[in-house]
């Protein structure tokens, strides 16, 4: 393994085949490859690359066959990064909280852009419209500011791909305009994609899958670790409401707080507004609800849930940049729901459930 090798052909050799192709596929199963990435070497220059997918990465030689099986397994981990769904940036072991970002992203893969059919104009102005930008920002200063640092499980597609949050059945409500997981619709009515020209079900399997089984994941194992656990689910909406908008007339004050009428306890949400109380703010309007992953969803009580939308007049510019000064108010109040709500360091974790059983002494 470890004697090195001078160029393709002692590569060839080295790994007992006779061919590129079969160097290949040796190097696919001796780097245990996932299933269904391809390996290739290329030697068309400049220099030799080994790759997984469409990544190569240059083998310098001399090498070792160890070396070049180590490259092999950081182009795939690099692959899996490039679509990675979601990003999980960790918290304190003993943190029961996680905030939620699913619509921050921008991002959409080349081949699901090809089935949206608006130009690329019109493709950013609906962007500008939905995406619940810098919420991801302002989730991670909160993190890094609150004295307990929660869990973080950031959308790192943009919800035009399939958006998280809806019910994958005829539950959802938002089934009626086109945009449920996938979205058929764009945000004032317009085809977004051509119905039936696009894979929904390839889709889901992808994207949505992987999410809702990585966030039920989380939840399982703070639950497993804290014993409860408090899902923030962070957005932002528009000072106007957007047509799409089942409840467009209902009032828009700078925070809205949504709520589930299993999963919220009335102690989460007398929290939340007494941390937002600098803030006007309302409860579930104009959007209502909050997100629990569906094999918790009605189920568990220890599992909590709170959506909070911030306005994004609040913390934007009319060019849609951020305003970073005005985040400020926004993270404190958040770093102090955090704080309000991590079951207390001292309790047993046996009596965990924390804060439910705490006795609150505030002006609510
Ligand atoms: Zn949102």
């Amino acid at each position: 393994m470890q004697d090195p090798v001078n160029n393709l052909e002692e590569l060839v050799r080295a790994f007992d085949v006779m061919t590129v192709a079969d160097l290949a596929r040796a190097i696919e199963e001796a780097a245990d490859i996932e299933d269904g990435e391809t390996v290739f070497i290329d030697d068309l220059g400049p220099g030799v690359h080994v790759g997984v997918g469409s990544r190569g990465i240059e083998i310098t030689f001399p090498t070792t066959v160890h070396e070049v099986l180590a490259l092999a397994a950081e182009a795939e981990r690099l692959n899996a990064e490039e679509d990675a769904t979601f990003r999980i940036i960790a918290g304190d072991p003993d943190s029961s909280v996680i905030i939620h970002v699913p619509h921050s992203s921008r991002e959409i893969p080349d081949d699901v852009r090809s089935d949206i059919v608006l130009d690329d104009e019109a493709l950013e102005h609906e962007l500008d419209a939905m995406t619940d930008a810098f919420t991801d920002v302002i989730a991670e200063h909160a993190a890094a500011a609150s004295g307990k640092r929660p869990w973080l499980f950031v959308n790192e597609q943009s919800r035009l791909v399939v958006d998280p949050e809806r019910f994958p059945d005829e539950s959802e409500e938002m089934n009626a305009v086109g945009m449920g997981v996938v979205y058929t619709r764009t945000s004032t009515g317009e085809p977004l994609r051509e119905t039936d020209a696009y894979d929904e079900d390839g889709l889901i399997s992808r994207y949505f899958e992987p999410y809702a089984a990585a966030f039920a994941d989380l939840v399982d194992e703070r639950l497993a670790a804290i014993g409860s656990v408090t899902i923030l689910d962070l957005h932002s909406f528009p000072l106007n409401a957007l047509p799409y908008e089942l409840h467009g007339d209902g009032t828009r004050p700078q925070i809205c707080l949504g709520t589930d009428a299993f999963h919220t306890s009335k102690i989460l949400l007398a929290e939340a507004l007494h941390a937002f109380s600098g803030f006007e703010r309302a409860t579930d309007s104009p959007f209502s609800g909050c997100y629990v992953p569906l094999v918790h969803y009605g189920k568990s009580s220890l599992v909590n849930a709170l959506m909070v939308e911030l306005r994004r007049d609040l913390y934007m510019d009319e060019h849609f940049q951020l305003v970073e000064p005005a985040t400020t108010p926004i993270v404190e109040a958040i770093v102090k729901l955090i704080a309000a709500i991590e079951p207390s360091s001292f309790m047993p974790a046996g009596l965990a459930g924390g804060y439910f059983n705490c006795v609150i002494a505030e002006d609510q």
